[in-house]
């Protein structure tokens, strides 16, 4: 009797090796139906396939197993091709890791984006000349590489300051060229990338404008790094999405900003998402910045938030710094002054 179920088991084993090498088999043959699928733009789960795969299997099962225990080991079968797919989908995007497994360096001016730390800072707005000169050469003294300020201002009312335009273009510049500085300035309408991108180092599309597909193919098409910020109500998902919009253009020059979205929370401005931050460092070769400023829109927290950014990895803090932010032509609350950005980075110094 023993020696039956050796024999026995001996059979089973020959099979399970059999149904192992079959199940390869299908593998191989469903990703290959998945890359067809891919390009062709076709959707990988077909329920009505499925049905009738199912159909087809109950019927011509032979027993012992009963109907139900075979459609639940195939459901397990399809659950496990179909992830299959969607995975080689993952390695085809332009921004995973899977498919381009080094960070991703962006060199602007003096600052190498995803091989060193780094600190964006400057005013929200560009308002005037001596503003940006005082600015710039109070960030360079402090080691910083990257000077921020806006010429183009996304308002909520189209009343309040909506920036100098061109001639804020021509004053961030001149600024950061004075001091030696990468200049970055946010660009907000496709038929001014060309112009914004003679006078920027770094092109920034904001928050609002992350799923203005035109404005990202544009960007897209520039011979410049781009600064893409998380929309305010945006999934992590639609974040890269957004990017691959860039990427897909043959501009791989993308730097990703985490900006904190908006939750029901009242007290902050918007909600810092460190994991999202942290989900775009293990998921994307991109750099990672997080904008302390934006997401917190107090001074108080902005220390302790670019603390913990930094302490999980990612590569550059964003903070708004102005001479003088009470009187300041926009986020007047949220903006440091001099001394307040020297405590800020005191506070952090130790992790950059
Ligand atoms: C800004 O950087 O000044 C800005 C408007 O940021 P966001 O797009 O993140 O709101
Ligand atoms: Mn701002």
């Amino acid at each position: 009797m023993r020696t039956r179920i050796k024999e026995l088991r001996e059979e089973i084993d020959r099979i399970n090796r059999e149904l192992l090498g079959l199940l390869a088999e299908r593998g191989r043959i469903a990703q290959e139906i998945g890359r067809i699928q891919t390009a062709l733009g076709l959707p990988h789960y077909d329920p009505v396939r499925e049905a009738e795969m199912l159909d087809y299997l109950t019927r011509e099962n032979p027993g012992p197993f009963p109907n139900e225990t075979i459609k639940h080991l195939f459901k397990e079968i399809f659950k496990a091709s179909l992830t299959l797919e969607e995975s080689e989908d993952q390695k085809a995007f332009l921004y995973s890791r899977k498919r381009h497994p080094e960070p991703t360096v962006v060199e602007a001016g003096p600052a190498r984006f995803g091989a060193e730390k780094l600190v964006i800072a400057g005013p929200c707005s560009i308002e005037s000349r001596a503003q940006m000169e005082e600015t710039a050469a109070f960030l360079a003294k402090k080691g910083v590489k990257v000077l921020r300020g806006g010429a183009f201002k996304p308002r909520t009312s189209p009343y309040a300051f909506q920036g100098l335009g061109e001639e804020g273009l021509r004053i961030g510049r001149d600024a950061a060229r004075r001091h030696g500085l990468a200049f970055v300035t946010e660009v907000m309408d496709t038929r001014d990338v060309e112009m914004v991108a003679e006078y920027a180092d770094i092109l920034q599309v904001g928050a609002r404008n992350m799923q203005n597909f035109a404005l990202l193919k544009e960007v897209g098409q520039a011979q410049k790094p781009v600064l893409l910020k998380r929309g305010m109500s945006a999934t992590v998902e639609e974040w890269f999405y957004a990017a691959e919009y860039i990427l897909a253009q043959g501009n791989d020059q993308v730097i990703l900003v985490e900006r904190g979205i908006r939750t029901f929370e009242k007290w902050t401005r918007n909600t810092l998402d460190l994991s999202g931050a942290v989900l775009a460092k293990q998921e994307t070769h991109l750099p990672v910045v997080v904008d302390v400023t934006h997401a917190a829109g107090r001074t108080d927290l902005l220390a302790p938030l670019a603390r913990a950014a930094l302490a999980a990895g990612v590569d550059a803090v964003h903070v708004e710094v102005h001479p003088n932010p009470l009187v300041a032509l926009s986020d007047n609350r949220q903006q440091l002054d001099f001394a307040g950005f020297e405590r800020f980075l005191e506070a952090i110094r130790d992790l950059l």
